[in-house]
């Protein structure tokens, strides 16, 4: 094979083990590829960007960074409620090597073959920094895709799986400065694989959205008390936390302390888990439109109606007392310090 850009496609990004999807009528090796959909779905779409030391450590597995580009789009169409169909991946490569194309094709078609997944197009050049753009798409039934703007006063605020766990995980990762540190510590080797390869809640939003149980939804990205601000934000409301329902990992609590773990718990990122709002009336079938999905959530507080401007839109308690919390709310790119 040379190394022209034509035979790296063919090569790498071609081929997957599995049949086509039969709503893919054109996929990679036209101008665009052609899909098609049921009249009474909708398309949700999202794109996320992964460039080199800003996202991941130059030296992450490309196995590792394969996965977790796929997942964190695979998150964004869970918060939707959307059943995942068709991904196009853009690469900026510094340089061809086999090697590392190899694993990090295997692993990605590993990903979008458990989730019933065609890779429909692309683009591959060559630059300085490594960089993975992903544009996810996937189907959601007419009128049932999850929003941040639609959720209400009154509404039970969830959380899926644990929080902070990937935050543990990447700090430990840092500390060592390096993504392939092998840590003898069990609830460490917990903590960096929650950071590496972190699930997607495809099915939980699926359900969550088909059953029209949950009002709005929103993956935890930039951390739970950020991306409940989104939500907070778009619909107008503000919200009462209790502090001792989070789900923190006795893993977390461990290797980082109580204190730690609640603060990775509140604004680390990349936990990749569902928040979500039910309403007093939603509450009760939600356990059995969810007991099939074998993922844990929780209830960890309320939503209320929008507080004056100058007042924080989270409230929290511990025990019933209001306490004020230091919490860095989250990450952002853009912001120094
Ligand atoms: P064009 O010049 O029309 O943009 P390209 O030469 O960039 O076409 O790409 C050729 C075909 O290969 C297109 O169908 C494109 O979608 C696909 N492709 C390019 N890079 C990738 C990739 N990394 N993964 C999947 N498909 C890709
Ligand atoms: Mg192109």
């Amino acid at each position: 094979m040379t190394d022209s850009e034509f035979d790296i496609i063919q090569h790498y990004f071609c081929a997957s083990k599995r049949l086509p999807r039969k709503d893919v009528l054109l996929s990679v090796g036209d101008d665009c590829a052609i899909t098609e959909h049921r009249e009474n779905q909708r398309i949700a779409i999202t794109t996320d960007t992964m460039v080199e030391n800003t996202h991941f450590l130059p030296d992450i597995r490309p196995a590792d960074l394969a996965y977790k580009a796929a997942a964190t789009n695979l998150s964004d169409l869970a918060a939707m409620g959307a059943e995942p169909a068709w991904f196009s991946l853009a690469l900026i490569l510094p340089k061809i090597d086999h090697q590392w194309l190899t694993e990090f094709s295997h692993s990605f078609f590993d990903v979008l073959d458990h989730y019933n997944v065609d890779l429909i197009g692309g683009d591959t050049t060559k630059g300085d920094h490594l960089s993975i753009t992903i544009t996810a798409q996937g189907v959601v039934p007419k009128g049932k895709a999850l929003c941040r703007h639609s959720a209400k006063a009154g509404d039970w605020i969830y959380v899926s799986g644990f929080l902070g766990d990937s935050a543990g995980g990447l700090s430990l990762l840092l500390q060592t400065k390096s993504a392939v540190t092998k840590f003898e510590n069990a609830d460490c080797q917990y903590l960096v694989k929650r950071h590496l390869r972190p699930t997607p809640r495809v099915l939980l939003g699926f359900e969550l959205a088909v059953s029209s149980l949950a009002n709005a939804a929103i993956d935890i990205s930039d951390g739970f008390a950020a991306d409940l601000g989104h939500i907070l934000q778009r619909s107008q409301c503000s919200a009462v936390i209790d502090l001792e329902k989070l789900p923190i990992s006795q893993s977390l609590i461990n290797v980082f302390g109580k204190v730690q773990a609640e603060k990775f718990a509140l604004s680390g990122g990349e936990d990749y888990e569902l928040c979500f709002t039910v309403s007093e009336l939603n509450r009760a079938k939600l356990e059995r439109a969810l007991t099939h999905i074998g993922v844990n959530y929780t209830c960890v507080g309320q939503l209320r109606p929008q507080r004056s401007y100058h007042k924080k839109t989270i409230l929290f308690k511990r025990n019933g007392e209001q306490v004020e919390l230091d919490c860095n709310l989250g990450f952002d790119h853009f912001k120094v310090g």
